[in-house]
């Protein structure tokens, strides 16, 4: 088991910003704060983790641009096209990706833990089809 690692790949918009990571993803998880909807632009984003070893930027753009969103965290972005691509902690070993830019996003599925839920808009309820991406 667990001979052959899948890699996942992804990338923004415009393809200026690529991305594979063939390490284990951890913690799928949706987050509804603030700083997440106000950066992404939805009411709620969907996160996952991948280790730093094993992960590239693979495309023309290298490395997203970042901004400073807290002290110890900055949040990655296409400077072209805007779309909203991951986040780093200082000193961890994970990148945070939004699962919504992978070329296959219904493979992540996001677990039990929603950050924030009260506040994502009240019309709006996140429910999660958690049958999906276990083929
Ligand atoms: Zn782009
Ligand atoms: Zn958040």
């Amino acid at each position: 088991m667990a001979s052959k690692q899948k890699t996942f790949s992804g990338g923004c918009l415009c393809r200026h910003i690529r991305f594979e990571a063939s390490g284990k993803p951890s913690f799928p998880h949706l987050c509804s704060c603030r700083m997440c909807q106000t950066w992404s632009g939805a009411p709620t984003v969907a996160w996952v983790e991948f280790p730093l070893e094993g992960f590239a930027w693979t495309g023309p753009g290298g490395e997203p641009s970042t901004f400073q969103s807290s002290e110890k965290t900055q949040r990655g972005f296409c400077a072209k096209c805007g779309s909203s691509i991951c986040a780093l902690d200082d000193g961890y070993d994970k990148v945070s990706l939004t699962i919504a830019v992978f070329d296959e996003p219904s493979l992540l599925v996001p677990g039990k833990q929603h950050g924030y839920k009260a506040a994502a808009p009240s019309w709006w309820k996140a429910e999660i089809n958690r049958t999906a991406g276990k083929s």
